[in-house]
């Protein structure tokens, strides 16, 4: 986008002089005022929901509580900063606004490039951000069409690791015996899966380490293929460099390699930047921030308390494939898998059978907009805001004890 040619709707806002407030001030209310302020359109303040975010300051603009600003209610133009679309437009209208828009048209197709110093985030990142707020939007908007859409696939190509987390919230752990996923069955999974769905956002590629799963490349060849997919992140630790067909299948546009440094244990972090990066390879590093997650214990809690954990869960949307059954959490795929919580066939879809077409569709869809807590959030510690954070990738030696229920 050349930024001597404003798109329509930068024109038409640096034509209206009438206050701008961005109702969000996380990472999508950031690249909302960096694109504005970049093209020259001024922002009043931001508002956010949050009471710890209301009273302090953001790229120099005020944070309100958008119930305090009705001085501004009639005239002023709310963007939406977030991606709970329907819960935030019932906040700003019950607030007496009524001009109310998504970030939508101000993001998408934007050249984020140079931006980092200015957002913090890398163009990479930024643009994920940006097309997940459109995803969505796109997907509140065509809640009322019965649409199924997917914002996210784990795609489990091994239970193996390069490195032994004492507290890996996918449990790996306590793999005494770990295994790489039979490909075959993934294949056919998947293809059912997406033959049953109207799309998925992102694909994510993972372990364990997917590297150490020699034959990755298949499963990421074949996931770059569906139409309907934008993007494939492949999460890696940093402790292998892929060569041959795994590195050979990274050059794809929809590909993102994603590499969370883990420091002195993430022993070929350089190496694996410097080939991605000569490959022109797409790739961003992440440090971890860590949440004590990655432990089964069960404890007795009510189901309000349990439900109160799933809908505060970060990954509670995030639908996992494992050797050939579908669980609505990488928890609750792990735990299972290493039959570590009880049988609960409402919790998993079987795919290992031949369940496909209409059915597998309902099962899904049942599974994805399930609003009560799974048999294994029992055993689980949450994920959540009040979840305590933990230092990250201490090793243990060998296995955690395990107790196998049933
Ligand atoms: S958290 Fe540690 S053990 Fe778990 S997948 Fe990542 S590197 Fe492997
Ligand atoms: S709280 Fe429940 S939904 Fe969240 S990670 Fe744990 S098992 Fe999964």
């Amino acid at each position: 986008m050349l930024e001597n040619t404003p798109p329509p709707m930068i024109q038409r806002l640096l034509a209206d002089p009438r206050p701008i407030v961005l109702f969000g001030a996380g990472d999508v209310g950031v690249l909302a005022h960096h694109v504005l302020t970049r093209q020259g359109v001024p922002v009043t303040c931001f508002a956010d929901g949050r009471a710890s975010k209301q009273g302090t300051v953001l790229r120099g603009l005020p944070i309100h509580s958008i119930t305090d600003l009705p001085q501004l209610a009639d005239e002023a133009l709310v963007f939406l900063c977030g991606n709970y679309l329907k819960t935030m437009t019932d906040r700003v209208r019950s607030a007496g606004f009524t001009r109310i828009q998504d970030c939508v048209e101000l993001l998408d197709g934007f050249d984020f490039s140079g931006s980092e110093a200015d957002t913090g985030m890398s163009p990479v990142l930024a643009e994920r951000k940006a097309a997940l707020h459109k995803h969505e939007t796109l997907k509140d908007r065509e809640h009322a069409e019965d649409t199924l859409i997917l914002k996210y696939l784990d795609v489990v190509v091994t239970e193996a690791c390069s490195m032994k987390c004492q507290d890996c919230s996918n449990l790996m752990q306590y793999y005494a015996k770990p295994r790489h996923s039979d490909l075959d069955l993934l294949a056919s999974a998947v293809d059912r899966i997406m033959d049953s769905v109207d799309g998925i956002y992102e694909f994510r590629v993972l372990g364990g380490e997917p590297f150490v799963n020699p034959r990755v490349h298949r499963v990421i060849e074949q996931l770059v293929a569906y139409e309907v997919v934008e993007k494939v992140v492949v999460y890696t630790n940093g402790t292998i460099v892929p060569r041959g067909a795994n590195l050979d299948c990274l050059r794809n546009e929809k590909v993102v390699v994603e590499i969370t440094n883990y420091g002195q244990h993430s022993k070929k972090f350089d190496a694996l930047q410097e080939t991605l990066a000569t490959e022109g390879i797409t790739h961003l590093s992440k440090i971890p921030v860590w949440t004590d997650s990655g432990r089964i214990r069960y404890v007795e809690r009510s189901a309000e308390v349990l439900d109160d954990m799933f809908h505060n869960c970060c990954v509670n949307d995030i639908v996992t494939l494992l050797n050939g059954k579908l669980y609505r959490c990488p928890f609750s795929a792990n735990a299972h898998n290493l039959k570590a919580v009880p049988d609960a066939p409402q919790d998993v879809i079987d795919l290992t059978g031949d369940l496909s077409g209409a059915a597998l569709r309902e099962h899904i869809r049942a599974l994805y907009s399930r609003d009560t807590h799974l048999t294994a959030c029992g055993s689980c510690a949450g994920r959540d805001y009040r979840t305590p954070q933990i230092e990250a990738a201490i090793q243990t030696r060998r296995p955690l004890p395990l107790t196998v229920v049933g």
